[in-house]
């Protein structure tokens, strides 16, 4: 739970004014939603959602010692106020109360909950070959899937299924040509890598950092997250580190039919399927952290001591539609095929995507609904059997089979025992 600080470049043709409306905008809803359900209140008051920083400010609080724990905006203020460059950015910075959302701990929640859960079974390790409606005349009744656990087994198995819920990533389009749905969109490639900075340089927690420019162009975004333990995440928006030559991926023909599925290139399919860990690949990928580690530093000159982890979060991201700008999620239902996709852009786009499949389940007699306070105010069950100690342990688990820092996971240990 640490605030992010954003930052105009002197380099950038944008002012920090030009981010106040889009903040504002954020204030009022946020006020908003708390109206509606005081429960909402999660990122602190609302009037304290964005704060300035000028320079005085800033060269004020950069005479202060650094706090090892902050919690107040002002002592999360004090490490960018030390270490970025303040030559390089324009006035006034700007702190934000956005948290960050950790991929592990996240898996986590969702691995604990579908435990929980006599109806759900997860086949992880298992690839759907295809998918077949059952049909009554014109109208889908089912569908039978067909599939493979453990591609070395190599024996296919069949389940049939009531409804059909397409949430395949960057592949959602492998699975609408086997359904017969046809829609537009592209896949991108990119990626985000992982670096350490010795606590004692950092001298404490520190917020995210975000240093603003144009994606694809030189000057992309600079985005420095930070994990426990002195892990860092960086993404960079260029050609140099989190995007790449040709990485878009648009539609095709397949043979002699178009494809609902953009073909990533070669290279690109072969960094997600084999870890991206070929004794060709792995150089580039260092390589590419060190460039991350280079273009912080530009902005906060200490972290040019931080190290490449040799690891990257990182893969095809789906775009649906035309137009590779305009990045928002898709859900869409077809009832009468008992079919839905969801393409979610960012993780929290699936909380929206459920809802809406649980709405078609419900309308179409699958679902008997719960009633919508339930859903609202989230009451599950899950949440009141398991604690953070259940959360630290199952992210701690997952960060150390991926191979990753077991802290990008969470620090608290304690379980160990
Ligand atoms: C580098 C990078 C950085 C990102 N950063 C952020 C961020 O900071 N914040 C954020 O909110 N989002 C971020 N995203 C986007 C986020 O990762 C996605 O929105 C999210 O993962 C989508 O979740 P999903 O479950 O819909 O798809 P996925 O996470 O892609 O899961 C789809 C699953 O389907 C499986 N699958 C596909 N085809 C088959 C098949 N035929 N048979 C069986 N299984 C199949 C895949 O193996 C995969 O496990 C980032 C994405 C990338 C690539």
């Amino acid at each position: 739970m640490r605030p992010t600080g954003c930052a105009v470049p002197t380099r950038d043709e944008g002012t920090p004014e030009d981010l106040l409306p889009r903040l504002d905008k954020l204030v009022a809803k946020y006020r908003e939603l708390i109206a509606n359900d005081p429960a909402n209140k999660v990122i602190g008051e609302p009037e304290d959602y964005y704060r300035l920083y000028d320079r005085a400010d800033v060269e004020r609080l950069a005479n202060s010692p650094q706090v090892a724990e902050p919690q107040t905006p002002d002592e999360w203020m004090i490490p960018i106020a030390k270490k970025l460059n303040l030559d390089k950015v324009k006035f006034p910075l700007i702190l934000v109360n956005e948290y960050g959302w950790n991929i592990f701990r996240m898996s986590a929640s969702a691995t604990l909950a579908l435990n929980d859960l006599p109806n759900a079974h997860v086949h992880t390790d298992t690839l759907v070959k295809q998918v077949t409606p059952i049909t009554d005349g014109d109208e889908v009744q089912s569908w039978q899937i067909n599939y493979q656990r453990n591609e070395h087994d190599g024996k296919s198995q069949q389940i049939n299924v009531d409804f059909l819920i397409n949430a395949s990533g960057f592949r959602t389009g492998v699975i609408d040509d086997m359904a017969g749905v046809d829609v537009t969109r592209m896949v991108e490639f990119k990626a985000s890598y992982v670096t350490h900075w010795s606590p004692e340089k950092m001298g404490g927690l520190m917020p995210e950092l975000i240093i603003h420019g144009t994606r694809g162009t030189p000057h992309g975004m600079v985005q420095l997250t930070p994990y426990p333990d002195g892990n860092f995440q960086i993404h960079s928006m260029n050609h140099e580190v989190t995007l790449f030559p040709d990485g878009l991926a648009k539609l095709e023909q397949d043979g002699d039919k178009p494809s609902n599925q953009p073909r990533l290139k070669d290279d690109y399919r072969r960094y997600i399927d084999s870890d991206w860990t070929g004794e060709d690949d792995q150089p580039i990928l260092d390589a590419r952290s060190q460039k991350a580690i280079e273009q912080v530093a530009e902005f906060v000159p200490s972290f040019a001591s931080a190290t490449v982890v040799g690891k990257a979060l990182y893969g095809g991201q789906q775009i649906p539609g035309e137009d590779d700008t305009l990045r928002v999620a898709d859900m869409s239902v077809y009832k009468d095929k008992r079919y839905a996709r969801a393409e979610n852009v960012k993780a929290s786009s699936a909380l929206q995507a459920s809802d809406v499949v649980v709405d078609a389940l419900a309308e179409i007699g699958l679902l008997a609904m719960s009633s919508d306070a339930e859903r609202d105010e989230h009451r599950w069950d899950y949440l009141a059997k398991y604690n953070v100690n259940d959360i630290d342990r199952v992210a701690y688990l997952t960060a150390t089979a991926r191979q990753f820092p077991t802290a990008m996971g969470g620090v608290n240990r304690d379980f160990i025992s």
